[in-house]
């Protein structure tokens, strides 16, 4: 740390808890389910997969867990590729290599930031007329803006593909009246302690299939067969929730409604005080979707503003403000940067010009004029 970085007042997306999660814990431990799994996990799963409108949920250790587990189910294994677009955070990606697949990466349409659907449906095409079909596709509802299903389901579909729906940052958003997570075979939660609501750490895995829910959780306790003792066939893994976590992210499941709207308030603050300014843009939510808005992010064009994105989040930085570049793409890491690319020029602009703003629900409204009156400053200079 730097002389000019004072320790962080305002975090990018803090928790949000209160004595309803510290009641919630204490439930669980004096029911004596300290072990892993037990009621609060099931009855957490339920409100889950009806929050979403899911048949099933399988509460997991994470939602990096969760997407490992989604392409297992879904047979993708060495020799596979894999659609994935390239701005997302690297656990989107990294599954696809647990799995021994390849990922490629497909750039992000202009408007929406997420996967552009285009350049997916002529890959599938041409994937198809080559004879190496596409696996997958892992969709991500980036920072809680979902995916354009009703283009991208359609083309999955088409050729047969099994889409896995990554909506990580998207619990509580909903477009064209579905819920995030409920979109195509697989969806994804987080309920990691940046995302909207948390379990401290946790996952979860959405499908509509019984059969496909059992086999998770088969596969995520270690694959053991039916037998008095210890049976395996399968490799399994130890994926599953605690039941403590469990009862932790009951309590926040019941205030999510409250959480997403005051994100939603703080992302309409932002934009009433500073989309005014020149050279700077909002990331919307599509005409069809009222996302979490999990964090408000906007692009800073320096041949318009006269300032750029790194002396924007400087200027906070030294406030002890934590603002955040957009996701580094995935082609550009030095972890991914042999994998083939599909476009990539949009991804790069936004990674260049993008900063996500303070975004937590309990984020004060003082806070946030402070750092909206800090932003106009530098860029009015
Ligand atoms: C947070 C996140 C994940 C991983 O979730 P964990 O619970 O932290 O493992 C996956 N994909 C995206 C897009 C995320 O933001």
């Amino acid at each position: 740390m730097s002389v000019e970085e004072p320790p962080l007042r305002i975090h990018l997306s803090p928790p949000d808890v209160g004595p309803a999660e510290r009641e919630a814990l204490l439930r669980a431990f004096d029911s004596n389910w300290i072990a892993p799994l037990g009621p609060e996990v099931d009855a957490f799963e339920a409100e889950v997969a009806a929050h979403v409108d899911r048949r099933h949920a399988v509460a997991l250790s994470s939602g990096t867990a969760a997407l490992h587990l989604a392409l297992v189910l879904s047979g993708i294994g060495p020799g596979d590729r894999v659609l994935c677009p390239t701005l997302t955070f690297v656990a989107s990606a990294n599954p696809v290599r647990y799995v021994g697949a390849t990922p490629v990466f497909v750039d992000s349409a202009p408007g929406s930031w997420n996967l552009d659907v285009d350049l997916v449906a002529e890959q599938l095409a041409d994937g198809a007329a080559n004879g190496r079909p596409y696996a997958a596709v892992v969709a991500v509802d980036l920072y809680g803006r979902c995916c354009d299903y009703a283009a991208l389901e359609p083309v999955c579909a088409e050729y047969g593909v099994p889409l896995i729906e990554d909506a990580a940052e998207a619990l509580g958003s909903r477009r064209q009246g579905r819920a995030a997570g409920a979109f195509g075979e697989l969806g994804v939660l987080s309920f990691n302690g940046n995302k909207v609501m948390t379990t401290s750490g946790g996952g979860m895995l959405l499908s509509d299939d019984g059969d496909v829910a059992a086999e998770a959780r088969y596969l995520a306790t270690q694959a053991r067969d039916p037998a008095p003792h210890y049976e395996h066939s399968r490799l399994g893994y130890n994926y599953r929730m605690s039941n403590l976590l469990a009862g932790l992210g009951r309590a926040q499941l019941a205030s999510l409604d409250d959480k997403v709207a005051a994100r939603r308030r703080i992302g309409d603050r932002y934009r009433g005080e500073l989309a005014d300014l020149p050279g700077v843009a909002f990331l919307d939510d599509a005409p069809d979707e009222v996302s979490n808005q999990w964090l408000t992010c906007l692009t800073i064009d320096p041949a318009r503003s006269g300032v750029d994105r790194e002396q924007v989040r400087r200027e906070l930085r030294r406030a002890g403000i934590e603002a955040r570049p957009v996701w580094k793409p995935m082609h550009r890491q030095p972890l991914y940067r042999d994998e083939a690319m599909i476009g990539g020029r949009v991804a790069d602009r936004l990674f260049d010009h993008g900063l996500c703003l303070p975004s937590g629900s309990t984020l004060t409204p003082s806070e946030q004029a402070e750092i909206c009156q800090r932003i106009r400053e530098v860029l009015r200079a």
